[in-house]
């Protein structure tokens, strides 16, 4: 089930109270229009009734896809210091609903399920953009590595966020994400589908990479330079 919960909040930009359709969990096989929403950005952006201002909040809830094998929990960017008990809070409600301590039917629906933690809209973006692409994750991360030795400037580490926005005729597209008002425009990485398919192709070579851009359910090489 898909579940909101409507809550008063202040317009960030005339301070009206506006009632805003807060998601507290997406189950996109049931509503794949929210899935196309998160993807497209227009998610949980609400126009304020004041002012005209549209905004939207920081996500926090859980997000199933069982037809592509997706379990997120997904949390505002503002509390990535605290990654590890995120993903250890993730992790329980999905062992209670689908993993170790839920009823033998769900745990099997539970097993075809992958589990991630992410934080902020872009990261969720880029998870269900990965899956669709058939990019695993770990894979991702690496590459981003890769690419990022080959940039002569990258922006200082932990400022703005790299992430996958696009994966144009299955080349990934990256971009530097969070510069705001700075104006920062950073041109996007569309890097060769070729690039994936090397650090697939030799397992043994990118292994340790592998591991160090994961830590439990938690795969992303910015976690710690983006939680200060
Ligand atoms: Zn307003």
């Amino acid at each position: 089930m898909s579940i909101f919960r409507t809550h008063t909040l202040a317009c960030p930009s005339c301070g009206a109270p506006v009632d805003y359709e807060l998601v507290h969990s997406v189950n996109a096989d049931r509503r794949p229009d929210l899935r196309d929403a998160i993807l497209d950005g227009s998610f949980q952006l609400q126009q304020c009734p004041g002012c005209g201002t549209a905004f939207r909040c920081e996500p926090e809830f859980t997000y199933l896809d069982q037809k592509r094998g997706q379990y997120i929990g997904v949390w505002p960017a503002s509390r990535r210091h605290e990654w590890q008990a995120c993903a250890a809070k993730t992790r329980e409600v999905f062992d209670h609903s689908l993993g170790v301590n839920a009823p033998r039917e769900a745990r099997a629906l539970g097993d075809k399920l992958t589990v991630r933690t992410v934080f902020g809209w872009p990261a969720l973006v880029e998870k269900l953009l990965a899956q669709d692409a058939g990019i695993d994750d770990r894979t991702l991360e690496a590459a981003k590595l890769a690419v990022m030795r080959t940039q002569e400037e990258s922006p200082l580490p932990g400022r703005l966020e790299l992430r996958l926005i696009a994966a144009e005729g299955g080349d990934p597209v990256f971009a530097w994400l969070g510069g705001g008002s700075e104006g920062e425009a950073l041109p996007a990485l569309k890097v060769p589908r070729k690039l994936i398919d090397t650090i697939d192709a030799d397992p043994a070579k990118w292994q340790a990479v592998k591991d160090s851009v994961a830590e439990g359910d938690v795969v992303d090489f910015q976690r710690e330079l983006l939680a200060s």
